[in-house]
């Protein structure tokens, strides 16, 4: 589900704690291993990328475990 609307041609970071973070192309929803100059899905020109904070989530759940605060 995506909430937010993107304007802008840049990726959206999703950090997972468990495994390798993705990078997902707001025009086509391809979710890529890195943030491409150029959308290897759909050829979408990227400017960078945005900070998704669903990772926050998982890292919550994580403080559950571990409490290392
Ligand atoms: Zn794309």
């Amino acid at each position: 589900m995506s909430a937010r609307k993107k304007s802008c041609g840049c990726w959206t970071q999703r950090t997972h704690l468990l495994r390798a973070d993705e990078y997902i192309c707001p025009f086509c929803g391809g979710s890529a291993d890195k943030p491409y100059v150029t959308c290897p899905f759909c050829g979408h020109s990227m400017e960078g990328s945005d900070y998704d904070p669903s990772w926050v989530d998982e890292a919550e759940m994580l403080d559950i475990f571990f409490d290392d605060k």
